[in-house]
């Protein structure tokens, strides 16, 4: 199962209808909360999301929007007595701001600090990438490794079934016939984070081929010069970022209080976006991964 639950999508103050940010990711097993605004625990609840079900918490930057629910969610895990580790993510410049929020917290639960101070993988296909903000930020991109989706056909042409099929995934051959035979491949979904941001080549890294690309979108096109002062994106900035990466989703979030009404925001992402479907999202939101790119065999 892999599926972002939108927890809050507003940037600095909440709203009637938006609590701050905070973003789960459920991929097969695991659940990266990402970026655990003020609130996050009872959206979790308004969600359905158990705080058990949180493997990884993933910090952006140190900026209350964006970690002020910390002690929250990591008090209420302590509560629900969740026993497997749980690894937190964040910029080394954020390290005093983390400690406090997690002395807040109390022990507890087995958390992990893994701050991160330069680009690369953090964690089995995660990656940060630095972004431009106006204090140390990271973006997160997840990769599935690619690999090969067995053709029934082909396998049934080429007499394999049963164990041998096993052997034939492990070892990549059994007899003559070669795992490229009868497989085709199966590109690796991509997720990526792309929060609190001028445009940057750490944002364009990221969103690279995302499958689903979650993108800060502070400001309305016609606000650019606030963009440019507070170092964010624009709508039509978000856009153009998934446009240029061939992103198939884009959800924007991180909406400034100005707009009760995001529709314009996401026509202004939507007209530099490409072939990407852009959806402004709304708390609460659900977003499947995209089906996986086209694999099917052919000829
Ligand atoms: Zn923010």
């Amino acid at each position: 199962m892999r599926e972002l639950i939108v927890l809050g999508t507003a940037s600095q103050v909440p709203t009637r209808t938006r609590n701050h940010n905070g973003y789960l990711l459920r991929w097969d097993g695991g659940g990266l909360l990402f970026d655990p605004g003020e609130g996050t625990q009872r959206q979790m609840i308004h969600a359905g999301v158990a705080a058990s079900s949180i493997t990884r918490i993933c910090l952006t930057h140190v900026h209350g929007d964006h970690c002020f629910g910390l002690p929250g969610v990591l008090a209420r895990m302590a509560v629900d007595g969740v026993a497997h580790p749980v690894h937190l993510h964040y910029p080394a410049s954020g390290e005093e701001v983390v400690r406090a929020l997690v002395g807040l917290a109390g022990p507890g639960i087995d958390l992990r600090l893994v701050p991160h101070g330069a680009a690369g993988e953090v964690a089995d296909g995660l990656t940060v990438a630095p972004l431009d903000h106006r204090v140390e930020t990271y973006g997160y991109r997840l990769t599935e490794p690619d690999g090969r989706t067995l053709v029934p056909e082909r396998l049934a042409a080429a007499g394999l079934s049963g164990p041998a099929v096993g052997r034939l995934q492990r070892e990549g051959r059994v007899g003559a016939v070669r795992l490229e035979d009868v497989s085709v491949p199966r590109p690796g979904q991509r997720f990526a984070l792309v929060m609190d941001t001028a445009p940057c080549p750490g944002a364009e890294e990221l969103a690279a081929g995302a499958d689903l690309l979650v993108a800060e979108c502070t400001f309305a096109d016609e606000d650019a010069d606030l963009a440019a002062a507070y170092r964010h994106l624009t709508a039509g900035q978000a856009g153009a970022l998934a446009g240029r990466a061939a992103a198939r989703t884009l959800v924007l979030t991180h909406f400034s209080a100005r707009y009760p009404d995001t529709t314009h925001l996401a026509a202004q992402a939507r007209a530099r976006a490409g072939r990407a479907r852009v959806l402004a999202a709304a708390d609460l939101d659900r977003v499947a991964l995209p089906r996986r790119r086209d694999t099917a065999p052919r000829g």
